[in-house]
């Protein structure tokens, strides 16, 4: 018997919105997007910092260096296409005494990759593009820039909508049985009603969720796929005085500990500035996006280090994202796992678990990586 789909993708966040556009500029027209939300991007994909990655960080032939360095190519283009706000503002890596040997390490990996507009620069040239900020090196990076990413979700929705894919909201997967071609799965509706529905392919793009998602099809036997572990990560806005004082982005050396990028400065289209995110481990999974206002000085300390002039009542908490790392023991790099599930006897079921930052640069590249899987 037909399913009723060909493909469903769980999850409409920018990477399953990025998935479900490769399939529109393929002409495929079956697709089911479910979505537990009331609209599109209420997830990871609306509590980040906006930035368009260069890729530095990644090492070498990584899942994330190659779909960063790639994704963030086809954004810009898509952005300049369809009229999406975005800034290519570049950004400064900024070291202070006694950490030059960190930033020549990045700046080494950083070479390995295929990453324009790169340099060391000194502190008079950090004088001269920063007024504002101290440091006594840094790496210039100019192809790091900022995006609208609601702008960007809505734009993908509107060319997945333009090919006549289905939305269902306020829709929850609750579970998948495999069937001879594909999987028939249940969903429970805004009333609480279980309703079946069924596709030749399955996409589990589903964020904070991924790994319960996928571990529903193993039943009773565990499956050996990973498992996350949640990395909150906090903001602080900076009062209206910092507005517009800043042309480049600033970060410090990558917080190794945390496997974070370590607390930026960012800021928006409109020139509102923002410190963040932190990382702090989550003991147990529930989706707290509450501020913690006691952070208020260690955000103060680590930024007064570099952002001249900074007072402690310059900064009030804004808000809160959760990130979904794949869990290892010694929080070292965790790659984005994005896998094809035959191999484990799960022909047409696709995987995307673990893709926290930066993933929303990435997520045009992951709709092609995953659009190649199934066309
Ligand atoms: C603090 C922070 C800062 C970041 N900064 C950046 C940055 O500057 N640049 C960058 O490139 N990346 C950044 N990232 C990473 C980026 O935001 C994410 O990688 C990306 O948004 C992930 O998108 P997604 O579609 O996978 O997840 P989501 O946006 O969470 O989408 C998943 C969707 O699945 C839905 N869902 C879950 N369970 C179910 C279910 N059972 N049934 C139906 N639907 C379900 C959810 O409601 C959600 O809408 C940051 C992340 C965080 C947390």
């Amino acid at each position: 018997m037909k399913n009723d789909f060909s493909v469903i993708i769980i999850g409409a966040g920018v990477v399953g919105l990025s998935i479900a556009r490769t399939f529109a500029k393929h002409n495929l027209s079956s697709v089911l997007m479910i979505e537990k939300e009331e609209d599109f991007g209420r997830g990871i994909s609306s509590r980040n910092s906006e930035v368009i990655h260069s890729g530095i960080y990644y090492p070498k032939d990584s899942l994330k260096a190659k779909m960063c360095i790639k994704g963030r190519e086809l954004l810009y283009d898509y952005c300049i296409q369809n009229k999406i706000k975005h800034n290519q503002c570049g950004k400064l890596l900024i070291a202070q005494k006694g950490q030059e040997v960190d930033l020549t390490a990045l700046y080494q990996n950083a070479k390995t990759n295929p990453i324009p507009q790169l340099r060391i620069i000194g502190k008079d040239e950090i004088q001269s593009l920063e007024p504002s900020i101290q440091a006594d090196s840094a790496l210039f990076v100019g192809c790091t820039g900022i995006v609208d990413a609601h702008q960007l979700m809505s734009t993908l929705k509107r060319d997945s909508e333009n090919a006549e894919h289905n939305y269902l909201f306020k829709s929850k997967f609750i579970q998948a049985k495999s069937l001879e071609l594909g999987y028939e799965i249940s969903i429970e509706n805004a009333s609480g009603i279980i309703e079946k529905t069924s596709a030749d392919w399955i996409i589990n793009a589903s964020g904070l969720n991924s790994d319960i998602i996928a571990q529903g099809l193993g039943k009773s036997q565990k499956l050996n796929w990973p498992q996350l572990q949640y990395s909150k990560g906090e903001y602080f806005k900076l009062s209206s005085k910092w507005r517009n004082k800043f042309n480049h982005l600033v970060y410090p050396l990558p917080d190794k500990t945390h496997d974070s990028l370590g607390i930026h400065l960012s800021f928006d289209a409109m020139g509102n500035t923002k410190l963040g995110p932190s990382a702090h481990w989550m003991k147990n999974r529930q989706k707290d996006y509450a501020m913690d206002k006691t952070h208020l000085n260690h955000f103060f300390s680590e930024a007064s280090r570099y952002i001249k002039g900074l007072e402690m009542d310059d900064l009030s908490p804004d808000f809160s994202g959760i990130r979904p790392k794949i869990a290892s023991n010694d929080h070292s790099f965790s790659d984005f796992y994005i896998s094809h599930e035959n191999a484990s006897g799960f022909p047409h079921w696709i995987n995307l678990i673990g893709i926290d930052s930066p993933g929303l640069t990435s997520a045009l590249a992951i709709g092609e990586h995953v659009g190649k899987m199934v066309l």
